[in-house]
Formats: structure tokens, sequence, C-alpha cells
């Protein structure tokens, strides 16, 4: 079973993919980690990776495919995976699709984890400091007795630019899964909306629904 998590940041792919992954013991294969071993064991692609990370550049996706496909061929990933932050665009799926087809492979399911704009802004922004002792605050994980105002030493409470709504919803909007590789999934009938705003077990629950129900499933 080969899948895809897809989702803005903020809705939990990737506690999701960890948890998936642990459940069918099917590795978690998250690009950015990958990128980051690549380059800390020397392997070719790895050099060629630390070159554009050095420069603060994107890796490009030819290089990201191709470290990709080496680590979907290792054993541990034979009978699945989860990928986690790949692809995030059309041509990234493409070149993804070209690659586990020479292989006779392919993704069986890409889920979507939705969660509401004003439900990620407040997951992703939220952070409160204190300007007087640097305490820091979340309205919904760690929220201060008094609003505006430090537990500790009293202070006085503020968001950096970075945790504003306002930021944060312009961020997220260049951050959600795109339409174009949504409707790729989807016109594979590939697709599966999960709902990302209940509680974790609630999503996970939900997940492992879809994988039990996927055409061509032999896992439940
Ligand atoms: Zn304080």
């Amino acid at each position: 079973m080969y899948l895809i998590l897809l989702g803005a940041p903020g809705t939990g792919k990737g506690t999701q993919a960890n948890i998936l992954a642990e459940r069918f013991g099917w590795p978690h294969i998250s690009t950015g980690d990958m990128l980051r071993e690549a380059v800390a064991q020397g392997t070719e692609l790895g050099k060629a990776t630390k070159g554009y990370m050095d420069q603060g550049a994107l890796v490009p996706d030819d290089l990201v495919v191709k470290m990709l496909v080496e680590r979907l061929k290792q054993p541990d990933a034979a009978k699945g995976f989860v990928l986690d932050g790949y692809p995030r665009t059309l041509a990234q799926a493409a070149a993804l699709d070209e690659a586990l087809a020479d292989d006779k492979k392919a993704i069986d399911i890409a889920f979507n984890i939705v969660v509401p704009d004003d439900e990620l802004v407040r997951r992703l922004g939220g952070r409160w400091l204190c300007r007087n002792c640097g305490a820091i605050y979340h309205e919904i994980t760690n929220p201060p007795l008094t609003p505006g105002k430090c537990g500790r030493c009293g202070g006085e409470l503020y968001q950096r630019d970075d945790d504003k709504p306002d930021t944060v919803r312009a961020r997220l909007e260049k951050q959600k899964p795109p339409e174009d590789l949504m409707q790729h999934y989807r016109g594979k009938a590939k697709l599966f909306e999960i709902d990302g705003s209940e509680e974790v077990d609630g999503v996970t629950a939900a997940l492992v629904h879809g994988i039990s129900e996927a055409p061509g499933n032999v896992w439940s």
C-alpha cells in the first residue's frame, strides 16, 4: 500500500504519517528528513543537495525524485510506505508516477487532510510571548490565565508579526496543496478527503478506515 498524505501545515499530517507507519510497519518517508539524511551521509546525491541547501536554494525536483526513488527501492519500503511532504506540485506528482511506473508500481491512495482555515490559523498562529521574561504561551495548547498577561511575571504579552492571524493566513494560502495536484489524484479516483479537525485518534481512525476501503487493499 503506497500512501501519500497531503495537507496544509497544521493539519497534523506528519503526526498521522508516523502513527500509520508504526501501525502498519511501513516506513514514514518525509522528503525533508530524507534530504537531511543524504546530506549527513555524504552520498553523491547528498553532496549535490548540500550545494543547493547551503545557498538557501530549493533542491530541484529531479534531484529529489532521484533520491526518493532510491529510498523507495529499499527493502523496508517493498510492501508499503507513507510519503509526507511530497509531492507538493502537479509536476512532482507526475515525476513520482513515472518513476514508480518504471517498477510497475503506483500510488494507491492520496489522503488530503482538511482542516478549516480558521482552525489552522489558530493552530499555527496563536503564539504569544512575554515582553518581560520571554515566557511563551499558545491560545490553544498553553493559554495564559489572564489574556494578554504573563502568568509568571505579570508582564505584557505580545505577538510576533509571524504569528499574527493575517500573516499566518497569507502564508497558509501558499502552503496548501494546489488544486491541480488534488485533481491529479481525484482523476485517478485515489483522492480521499479526511476531516482533520477532530482529535488525533479520530483522524487516525478515519485514515485506517480509508485504507481498509481502498481498491486493491490486501491489508485488512
Ligand atoms: Zn513574563
